[in-house]
């Protein structure tokens, strides 16, 4: 059974993680943080048993969830992580954590293993230079909720190896993932876009222009999008969409991006979204 290593045990890696339990492969999932990866755990089980439910086609191949539980190794040690041919991180929004997470990766992993970034916004070639092998790194923006999501971005960096991409893209194809690849850039095409919008609608709320519902109702019932801007964001989570503007801004150095004040101040009430039960929405 193929060996896939997560780091980050957050929403996303979640995701990831059962996705990948889901597809057949062992998984090993590490965090900094033992709460995580209790809640994780949680998480995962609790999707597990909604495909189930909902999809049974989906888990035609092993019925008991308890025995796809067991196929999880959840751990603060990285250095089970010797055994991955993949490793998929998706720790914090932020240069340093990630920094700190490939230097120790290089430290641990195989030469062959392959590096994929689960980033919002961070070029993938800012990533790749804090390791000696940027050839065997790419990125990878999943979307969320990761396993009923079909399409990813994939991001090429300017060392990232055609077999790195290749490697990744059979990857994914177990996954059930097709790959939509596109040029290294901050935010790449997905958040570049999508953040402003979502920004936008912030300052709409905050203008008490239209409420939060008639917002989301706009994008849905006039541009048949699935999901509106304000329920996108507290899906995300707002901490994140606010690190995402940050680094947004802080590479193309444009005002667009700087974060609406009702972002900042919900996220310092700690108002994230779904994850903290309180955001746009209450859940
Ligand atoms: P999250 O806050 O839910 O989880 C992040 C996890 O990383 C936390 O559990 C934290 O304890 C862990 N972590 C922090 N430092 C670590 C370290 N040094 N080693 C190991 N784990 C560490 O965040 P998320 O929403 O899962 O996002 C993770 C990544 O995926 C981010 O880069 C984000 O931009 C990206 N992303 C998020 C979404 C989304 O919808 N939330 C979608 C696509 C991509």
């Amino acid at each position: 059974m193929e060996i896939a290593g997560v780091v980050g045990a957050g929403t996303m890696g979640s995701g990831v993680a059962g996705n990948l339990v889901q597809k057949g492969f062992q998984v090993i999932i590490t965090d900094t943080s033992a709460a995580a990866l209790q809640k994780s755990r949680e998480n995962i089980y609790q999707n597990l048993r909604l495909q189930k439910l909902y999809r049974n086609s989906e888990l035609s191949l092993v019925n008991d969830i308890e025995e796809l539980m067991e196929r999880i190794l959840f751990t603060t040690d990285y250095s089970n992580l010797r055994s991955a041919s993949y490793i998929i991180e998706n720790v914090t929004e932020n240069l340093q954590t990630k920094q700190e997470v490939y230097t120790m990766l290089e430290k641990v992993c195989k030469p062959d293993t392959v590096f994929i970034a689960n980033t919002s916004s961070i070029p993938i070639s800012s990533i790749a230079s804090y390791i000696h092998r940027p050839d065997r790194l790419m990125g990878v923006h999943f979307m969320n909720p990761v396993v009923l999501k079909e399409y990813v971005e994939g991001i090429q960096g300017s060392d990232t190896s055609k077999e790195c991409v290749e490697k990744t893209k059979k990857l994914l194809l177990k996954m059930g993932k097709k790959l939509l690849l596109v040029k290294d850039s901050p935010g790449f095409v997905s958040n570049r876009i999508s953040h402003l919008y979502m920004n936008e609608a912030f300052y709409i709320v905050e203008e008490q222009i239209a409420s939060v519902e008639t917002v989301d109702e706009i994008f849905k019932q006039c541009f048949s999008h699935a999901m509106g801007p304000l329920e996108t964001a507290d899906l995300i989570g707002l901490d994140i969409v606010m690190d995402t503007l940050n680094i947004l801004y802080k590479y193309y150095g444009n005002k667009k991006f700087l974060c609406c004040p009702l972002l900042v101040r919900m996220v310092g009430e700690g108002k994230l979204g779904r994850k903290s039960g309180q955001g746009f929405y209450q859940y």
